[in-house]
């Protein structure tokens, strides 16, 4: 009789459940658990015979109860000024995008959370794929593990090229708590990427209890998608602002901020979007929202996609906006659009989705057209490998 034994992946186990892996599982050491974080992490080794010090007797033991596998790329692109796209196809037949960005001496990983995401925003494309499911702290931490393993070169000791990493591609991370928490504990932790808190940045729409739950479990860098300074228009954009509005949202997030020790802000994210969020006295509105809430604003021209129904601002109207803010005293920074050869605009990842659950109005109007997402996406794909 065969015994077929249900193996752990260890890619997405941060040091605790490692320690515990290693000693209550398997009764071993406990600096085990180290030795194994750093070869996965530092040196992105996936198999088990190549951590060569680790006993063979250990490392049969491990083959047997244990594996790390990392998610599976089936689309990569390095663009010429240094973006780099994968597509990662997870198991179940959605595929998320992950997208790095480097500017001066920073490189920023696009990661996402989710396949798909539930929250229905009307300017998001995720949003309008609708939710599938979420992804495992190994499906998390690994879009990481692909792109530092993507620059290693055999015998070299290798560079960081990741030094940031912001939770801003699909998905809600705050509905996914406990495996983006896992995730971003991996990516500050020593043993494995060693990112300091302030260069790990997660975003959310504002999942208000999730705030104060993320308060008592870590101290990473929170960035709020905003959107629109009043409740009214905030609730046709992000429709969560429905049940938790801006004035309890900001609670949440200067409780968040208070506590630290450091002089952190939290970066307000804007989508600008032409005609709808970008008015001259919604700049001054929102000069007015945020008085009481430390601050950095990132205004995101919108990244239009088919079917969407909005369109960006122009540039002018982007400098209006962003100047009164400016005048107001505000630290005000408008997003670089890059990577545009290979779509790769952070905040914009389309992915593909095998949506299992709603699907809005435009993008039934979508389907009705022949212009799925998934189309869109298979033929942006084809193109991309041509
Ligand atoms: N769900 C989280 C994180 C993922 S979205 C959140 O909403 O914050 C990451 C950022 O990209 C958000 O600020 C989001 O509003 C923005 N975004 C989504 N679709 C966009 C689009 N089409 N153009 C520009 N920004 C977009
Ligand atoms: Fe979800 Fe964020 Fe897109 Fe809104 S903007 S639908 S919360 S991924």
């Amino acid at each position: 009789m065969t015994n077929t034994v249900e193996k752990v992946n260890l890619l997405g186990m941060g040091l605790e459940s490692m320690q515990a892996f290693f000693t209550e599982t398997l009764g071993e050491k406990r600096f085990r658990a180290v030795q194994v974080l750093k070869w996965i992490h530092h040196r992105g080794v996936d198999n088990f015979d190549d951590m060569t010090d680790v006993s063979k007797a250990l490392r049969d033991k491990l083959k047997l109860v244990a594996e790390i596998i990392p998610p599976e790329v089936t689309f990569k692109k390095y663009s010429k000024d240094g973006t780099r796209k994968w597509v990662m196809q997870m198991p179940g037949g959605s595929a998320v995008e992950t997208v790095y960005i480097p500017e001066g001496d920073r490189g920023t990983l696009c990661v996402s959370s989710q396949i798909g995401c539930a929250l229905d925003c009307s300017f998001c494309s995720t949003g309008k794929q609708g939710f599938n499911r979420d992804l495992s702290s190994a499906e998390i931490i690994g879009q990481l593990w692909v792109a530092a393993r993507s620059w290693d070169e055999p015998g070299k000791k290798r560079d960081r090229h990741v030094t940031n990493v912001v939770m801003m591609g699909m998905g809600e991370p705050l509905l996914n708590f406990d495996n983006v928490v896992e995730s971003m504990n991996l990516m500050m932790e020593d043993n494995a990427y060693g990112l300091s808190k302030r260069r790990v940045t997660l975003s959310t729409s504002g999942v208000v209890p999730a705030i104060y739950e993320l308060a008592k479990v870590t101290d990473v860098s929170l960035a709020l998608s905003l959107h629109a300074p009043n409740d009214a228009l905030r609730n046709e954009l992000v429709p969560i602002n429905k049940k938790y509005g801006i004035e309890e949202t900001l609670k949440a997030v200067n409780t968040y901020f208070d506590r630290l020790p450091d002089k952190r802000v939290c970066t307000i994210e804007y989508t600008m979007i032409d005609q709808v969020n970008d008015h001259p006295e919604l700049a001054h509105e929102l000069a007015e929202v945020l008085k009481n809430t430390p601050n950095k604003i990132n205004l995101i021209p919108f990244n239009p996609f088919p079917n969407s129904g909005y369109e960006r601002p122009s540039n002018n109207r982007i400098h209006r906006f962003r100047d009164i803010l400016q005048k107001a005293g505000y630290n005000v920074t408008i997003r670089k659009t890059r990577g545009e050869d290979i779509d790769a605009a952070c905040g914009q990842l389309i992915g593909q989705v095998n949506d299992k659950t709603k699907r809005s109005v435009r993008f039934i109007d979508a389907v009705e057209l022949g212009h799925t997402a998934a189309t869109v996406a298979s033929k942006r794909t084809n193109r991309n490998t041509i």
